[in-house]
Formats: structure tokens, sequence, C-alpha cells
């Protein structure tokens, strides 16, 4: 039974064993989580929920991401220590965090400049030193950097992201919920070196729909 008086650490170990006994199941995966304090990225309103397994309200109308569906998408993305990894929706930052703790570089992008700030702020107490911030529509990818070895996209994109596809370096590998409705198909996309790819269906998710442009408002 949870009690009010455990440490943060000791909620956030029984969240990471409820994960793997769901299937998250990487232990580089498991170990990123468990060294990822989530309620740094909750927001106040939020805190006493911040271990919960359940996405929860963000600034700006968004959601931080359910932590088994962060362990899901990390473990299907197979991320090597050498791996530069290009992530679209930064949101409140917790998965660029988990993705900093595995990747070389993880470069990030956000419509929001309000999300973005709160993030950075984040990074930067945590002392993530590998994640690189861009204000801007991240559909259109970020091509000064390109090609990436791993493209994670945390938004729902409508179809299949071509701009995207085309940043992947030869064998990589991008997961994204594809999708126009409020439920949508995680897929996973391995680029097979020819221009083409082969695409798998990894199960239904929820997300906030990938937006075009960069938010007017803050
Ligand atoms: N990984 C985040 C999830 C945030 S929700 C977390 O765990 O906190 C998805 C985010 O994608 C939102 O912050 C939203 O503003 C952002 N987003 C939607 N469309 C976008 C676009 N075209 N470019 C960049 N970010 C986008």
């Amino acid at each position: 039974m949870a009690q009010d008086d455990d440490t943060p650490e000791t909620r956030l170990a029984r969240l990471v064993l409820s994960l793997r006994s769901q299937g998250v199941t990487d232990p580089k995966v498991l170990r990123a989580l468990e060294a990822t304090p989530r309620q740094l990225f909750t927001p106040d309103l939020f805190q006493e929920r911040a271990f919960e397994d359940s996405a929860l309200p963000i600034a700006c109308g968004q959601t931080i991401s359910q932590p088994f569906i962060v362990g899901l998408m990390t473990q299907a993305l197979k991320i090597e220590p050498r791996s530069r990894v290009l992530e679209i929706g930064t949101g409140s930052g917790y998965q660029t965090a988990i993705l900093s703790k595995m990747a070389r570089l993880v470069y990030t992008v956000e419509r929001y400049r309000t999300l973005m700030a709160e993030a950075e702020a984040r990074f930067k107490a945590l002392e993530l030193t590998n994640v690189i911030t861009r204000f801007g529509d991240g559909g259109q990818g970020w091509p000064e950097q390109a090609p990436f070895d791993r493209i994670m996209v945390t938004a729902a994109a409508p179809d299949e992201p071509k701009a995207l596809l085309s940043q992947l370096k030869p064998g990589g590998i991008l997961v994204a919920p594809v999708g126009k409705g409020p439920v949508q198909v995680l897929k996973r996309y391995t680029a097979d070196g020819q221009g083409g790819h082969t695409v798998e269906d990894l199960g239904e998710v929820r997300f906030v729909p990938l937006l075009d442009g960069v938010a007017r408002e803050l």
C-alpha cells in the first residue's frame, strides 16, 4: 500500500516496478525512468499524483505523458549510447530527460514558448547538458541537424510523418502516434536505407495533436 510518508524515491521505485510488470523490461529504460524525478516535471497542483501511472495536465492545455507510455515508446525506439535523437513536442520535458539519460544528444522542439522556457529551466537544474532545445514547428523536423539516428514524436501526427521520416539515417527508427481521432495507433518506422521504411503497429495510444506552426499565444 502507498503510504503518505513514503519518500519520492520510494514512490518512484514502486511506479517503475509496476511499469516493468506491464512490459517495460529493458534495463536501460528502467534505469532512466528511475533516475528521472517525475515530480519536478509535474505542476504544483498535481504534485501528489506525480507517481501515478497517468497523464496529467500541464500549462498551455497540454499534458505530461503517462509513465507507462513513456517507457513503452522509449523501449520501442531502441536507443544506443551513440544515438542522436530528435524529439518533437518537448511539453514538460519529462520524456526529453529520459532520452537524455540514454542517448548521446537529444534535440527537442516545442511550439509553445512558455513550455519550452519551463522545460529548459528543468534541464538546467538537472544538469542535462546533452539536450539542445528549439522553439518552432516540429512537424518540419530540424533540417539543419538532420539526419538523426532516432526520432520520437510525442504528439499525434494526422498521417504518416513524411518530413520527419526524410530526416532519419539509414537504419534509423521513428516512433510516433499516428491518427486524426482521439485514439491513435503507435507506429514504429524503420528506415531501410533506400528511401523507404518498414512500419509496425505497437498498439493504441491517446496523445494531444501535432499542430501546424508555432503557437501565437505564449
Ligand atoms: N513528452 C511530453 C509530452 C507533451 S504533450 C511530456 O512528457 O511532457 C505534446 C507536446 O507537443 C505539447 O507540448 C505540444 O505543444 C507539442 N506540439 C504539438 N505540435 C507541435 C509541433 N508542430 N511542433 C512542436 N511541438 C508540438
